[in-house]
């Protein structure tokens, strides 16, 4: 089955426009977007950043879910786009994003990397992230819904 990969390019440009006109963070428009069926590698994997934050490749197949569903992810990737390319700035304490000074950066766990996109995605777009279970794919980013990122996701 194919996908309409212009459903994915719009909702992208959404969020990239929340993200700066809401946010006031410009660097996920700043960021190559890319159209890579092989992103969708597990079921749960539909996109990918890469670990500068300078490029975000998304499956076309994402156009498949549900609307929120495609926004948390993107909303997501582009929390780790604004993550990456300030590597180690951003972090947790007590639950929530804290914004270190360059001589408290830390080295963070995945999972802290993971729920930082999230937060820094609620952050741009002034909606939280949360994860909803889909039959078939399992846990997955939903934008304004869910739950907290569960502690066992890779
Ligand atoms: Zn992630």
């Amino acid at each position: 089955m194919s996908y309409n990969s212009n459903t994915i390019q719009a909702a992208w440009g959404k969020v990239c426009w929340v993200f700066l006109h809401h946010g006031r963070i410009d660097s996920p428009s700043l960021a190559a977007f890319v159209i890579d069926e092989s992103m969708h590698d597990s079921p749960r994997h539909f996109a990918g950043c890469r670990l500068d934050g300078h490029e975000v490749r998304v499956a076309s197949c994402l156009a498949s879910l549900p609307n929120d569903v495609i926004l948390g992810v993107l909303a997501h990737e582009a929390g780790h786009v604004e993550d990456f390319r300030s590597p180690d700035l951003y972090g947790l304490s007590g639950g929530k994003l804290h914004v270190y000074k360059a001589s408290q950066r830390h080295r963070r766990s995945s999972h802290e990397t993971e729920v930082v996109a999230d937060k820094i995605a609620a952050l741009g777009m002034g909606e939280r992230v949360g994860y909803v279970k889909l039959d078939g794919i399992g846990w997955i980013q939903c934008l304004g819904s869910g739950v907290a990122r569960p502690k066992t996701l890779k």
